[in-house]
């Protein structure tokens, strides 16, 4: 199959059969992994504080800072629920929380480090969104170059495409327009490869974007992994997909159906001719998530924590081994993944 255009997946979104599509995408993941064959992870989300300025309006998780129920978790709160996730069988850990302007550069990186330090190997860990890395170069002052470096230096491998939503300008400007420009996510995304460290895309359907919107997100991400393949970087391991989630927001709404969710999978998997791991969001469909193995997906996290989708309405099911059923009882073998070390990276 061949590259397809802009064009082309808008026709294909707006014309094609569930079967078309299920079949395209179906072709398009055999490119790169066995039919009815599934990997997962399970994981905990760390909100470690839910103080921000950035005022997001599709965001129920914040407060505002002064305001009453703000938090920072310390040292010994971000053990404990690493604790809790490898009593669990799980071994990898999100951090996110807000731009909270009273958390200088080095709580991350002393964070980061003990974290490192206690669980050395038996845990790996998404440290942040790009979107909280820019925040942070941004309070101290420093270039991306020289903050991927710091965090690297502290232990990090991972930092996380989160916080990218629909990465197109006027969306931004509509719903968060304190959230730095795309121009400039993808400015700190690079400068996060170059530096060693490994990143992943993401994306958040079911706002008031447009289809236009929806493209130009995948198209802008293609484009993204063409130059790093094209200059010898690792690029984007994978692409999750999840749904928003209205309750408790400022901006409100409803949510999308499971089958657009679907159709939104195998579109990506065929667009995204460049992305290995396509991930489906099991945190915001639950049970409905599975479906999207049979649509492009091979990949997804069983959640046992985040408070920031829970806040707006996601429901989290503890039960994982009922959970595992449902992939297999739709014909996928499922194997645990561990995330990847990035290459070169032996210590710290
Ligand atoms: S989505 Fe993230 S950046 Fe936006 S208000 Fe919520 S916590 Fe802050």
């Amino acid at each position: 199959m061949s590259r397809i255009s802009v064009e082309e997946a808008a026709r294909l979104w707006n014309e094609a059969s569930d079967d078309e599509l299920r079949e395209l995408a179906g072709a398009a993941r055999a490119r790169w992994h066995e039919p009815g064959h599934a990997t997962y992870m399970v994981m905990r989300i760390i909100n470690y504080t839910n103080v921000c300025v950035a005022q997001c309006d599709y965001c129920a998780f914040y407060v505002l800072p002064g305001q009453d129920g703000g938090y920072v978790l310390d040292r010994d709160d971000v053990f404990a629920k690493i604790d809790g996730l490898l009593e669990v069988g799980g071994d990898l850990v999100g951090f996110n929380g807000g731009f909270n302007p009273k958390l200088p550069l080095d709580y991350y990186c002393d964070l980061f480090a003990a974290v490192r330090e206690r669980y050395e190997d038996r845990v790996e860990f998404y440290a942040l969104t790009v979107a909280e890395f820019l925040f942070l170069a941004d309070r101290a002052d420093l270039s991306y170059a020289e903050t991927a470096a710091r965090l690297r230096d502290a232990g990090v491998h991972w930092v996380t495409g989160g916080g990218s939503e629909i990465l197109t300008e006027d969306f931004r400007k509509r719903h968060a327009k304190f959230k730095y420009t795309v121009a400039e996510y993808f400015e700190a995304q690079r400068a996060i490869v170059e530096n060693g460290l490994r990143t992943t895309a993401t994306m958040v359907i079911g706002f008031d974007e447009t289809l236009d919107e929806r493209l130009e997100h995948l198209q802008r991400t293609r484009d993204f992994q063409d130059g790093c393949l094209r200059d010898g970087l690792p690029g984007l391991f994978s692409l999750l997909s999840w749904t928003y989630k209205p309750y408790g927001t400022a901006l409100g709404g409803r949510e999308i159906e499971p089958r657009e969710y679907w159709r939104h999978i195998a579109l990506s998997r065929i667009f995204l001719d460049n992305i290995k791991h396509i991930r489906t969001s099991v945190l915001t469909l639950n049970e409905d998530a599975f479906r999207a193995l049979d649509y492009g997906a091979d990949d997804f996290d069983l959640p046992i924590e985040d408070e920031v989708t829970q806040k707006a309405g996601a429901t989290i099911d503890l039960d994982l081994e009922s959970l595992l059923d449902v992939p297999r009882r739709l014909g996928y073998q499922v194997e645990y993944r561990r995330a990847e070390r990035p290459a070169g990276v032996t210590s710290g």
